[in-house]
């Protein structure tokens, strides 16, 4: 772990709990792609001087901690340009902007603000400012303003898109704030197959295919079981608690508010998609799907039943 890793040309990655992109300027200079949490700052200015390396910057795909927890600390060592997509960076801005915009209000205090927190930083550039050598583009899904990576020697650094088959496999329910946009991240991560892809939570690879069909697969069977739930109308909270039951998990305030947050995406997805009909019922808002609720309210029987159907 945190060894420094050779792809190709000038790129380079740092294995670790979240992988971390190195593209060689020059002899010298290096820009990271993405920096991992707080407490590995110092870890990675130690593999950096080992490798005689000098950090000119910092791009971040995402403002999430384990991505940019480290950015304050080698910004203050070394000097470097950090630099983020808009949205991106307005989360940088403010450690409980993500945290509210999480749990939909202001957060209670029991979140764990060590695994959210962000420090503020004042400089935090535009994706103008990428080194020209390194192209940015769009992967909706996982976050606001989430960006990938590719460098001139044609790797991709693709950061939360997808989750590595162990981390579904203990997980089960990975983050996703837009699920539409993150199937059309799935797609776009195939039409780059057969180029170095390094996803931050899984291992390098030049054949992405199957690994993406696992994370898409995944995201079909949570959207069954809420589908075949959703046959009687049930509140947000019910289809939380009844993913946690189906997977055997344990709820706790973090995860609360990530899969709570997560499930209200999945259900505006099914919403949308009118697979699913919402209203109101005593002053709360259910959900069940476009066949229980036709279902439920026709008046007479339907002509289906009187054809053997
Ligand atoms: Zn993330």
């Amino acid at each position: 772990m945190y060894d420094l890793h050779h792809l190709k040309g000038n790129t380079y990655y740092i294995d670790g709990p979240t992988n971390i992109g190195l593209y060689k300027l020059n002899d010298t200079d290096v820009c990271l792609i993405d920096c991992g949490t707080h407490n590995e700052g110092p870890i990675i200015e130690t593999v950096l001087r080992r490798n005689k390396l000098i950090l000119k910057y910092i791009v971040l795909t995402h403002s999430h901690a384990d991505h940019s927890g480290a950015c304050d600390y080698l910004m203050k060592v070394t000097n470097c340009m950090v630099i983020a997509s808009k949205i991106e960076r307005a989360f940088m801005r403010d450690n409980k902007l993500d945290l509210g915009f999480l749990y939909g209000g202001y957060p209670l205090d029991e979140f764990d603000n060590r695994l959210m927190h962000i420090e503020d930083n004042d400089e935090i550039y535009s994706l103008e400012y990428l080194p020209k050598d390194l192209r940015s583009f769009k992967l909706p899904g996982h976050h606001y303003g989430m960006i990938g990576i590719r460098t001139s020697d044609g790797v991709y650094f693709v950061a939360d898109t997808l989750g590595s088959k162990s981390l579904i496999n203990s997980q089960h329910i990975l983050l996703i704030y837009d699920v539409e946009g993150y199937l059309s991240s799935l797609d776009y991560l195939k039409t780059l197959n057969g180029n170095i892809i390094v996803p931050a939570h899984s291992e390098v690879t030049n054949d992405i295919i199957d690994l993406v069909d696992f994370n898409k697969n995944q995201i079909y069977e949570i959207m069954n079981i809420i589908i075949e739930y959703l046959n009687k109308e049930h509140t947000i909270e019910d289809v939380t608690a009844k993913i946690f039951e189906h997977y055997n998990l344990r709820m706790s305030y973090n995860k609360y508010m990530l899969i709570t947050s997560t499930i209200r995406s999945y259900l505006a997805y099914l919403s949308n998609k009118k697979i699913l009909k919402n209203y109101f019922k005593d002053n709360k808002l259910v959900f069940i799907t476009m066949e229980a609720f036709n279902d439920k309210f026709w008046l007479f029987p339907k002509l289906g039943s009187f054809v053997g159907r």
